[in-house]
């Protein structure tokens, strides 16, 4: 029997990767989210970035941030946990979200809507905010639960494509 390579992405790596790449599609100036859903089989049914809604073109709405919410971003980007639930290709009862930042309060409210049973997050540097504080009151009512991605075992991984 052959050798196989034990020096593979693992799973967790290539969920989130995914998440990551998706990121990099993002034309926020100042926040690239990426999301990547999967099923109990480890199957991806839905992946998803932030950026305006479908058919909007990213030069008729502002990228930046105003005092005139009007003239800002916020009232009008749709975030990644929102698209990869909409792009979803099934339904996401018990499905897992690896997600490069926490989830908002609004989106914490379509992922527990959704069926979605657990939450693998990157980055939680808005901690401190009320959306976020929030997200995870919301999170551990409806038993979904919300782990780091630096503490599964296989985090680490730096990985170079030539796309
Ligand atoms: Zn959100």
């Amino acid at each position: 029997m052959s050798e196989f390579r034990t020096d593979n992405i693992k799973w967790d790596q290539y969920f989130m990767g995914i998440a990551m790449l998706s990121a990099m599609r993002s034309k926020d100036p100042s926040t690239q989210v990426g999301a990547c859903i999967v099923n109990e089989n480890k199957k991806i049914v839905g992946i998803g970035y932030n950026g305006f809604p479908s058919g909007i073109s990213d030069n008729d709405l502002p990228w930046g941030k105003s005092e005139n919410p009007l003239e800002s971003k916020y009232l009008y980007v749709c975030h990644s946990e929102m698209n990869a639930i909409l792009n979803s290709t099934q339904n996401l009862k018990n499905c897992t979200l690896y997600v490069t930042l926490f989830p908002c309060n609004e989106c914490a409210k379509i992922v527990i809507q959704s069926g979605i049973k657990k939450v693998i997050y990157a980055s939680d540097k808005h901690s401190d905010t009320d959306a976020v504080k929030a997200s995870k009151k919301m999170f551990e009512l409806a038993k979904i639960d919300y782990l780091p991605y630096e503490k599964l075992s296989d985090f680490n991984k730096e990985i170079t494509l030539t796309v």
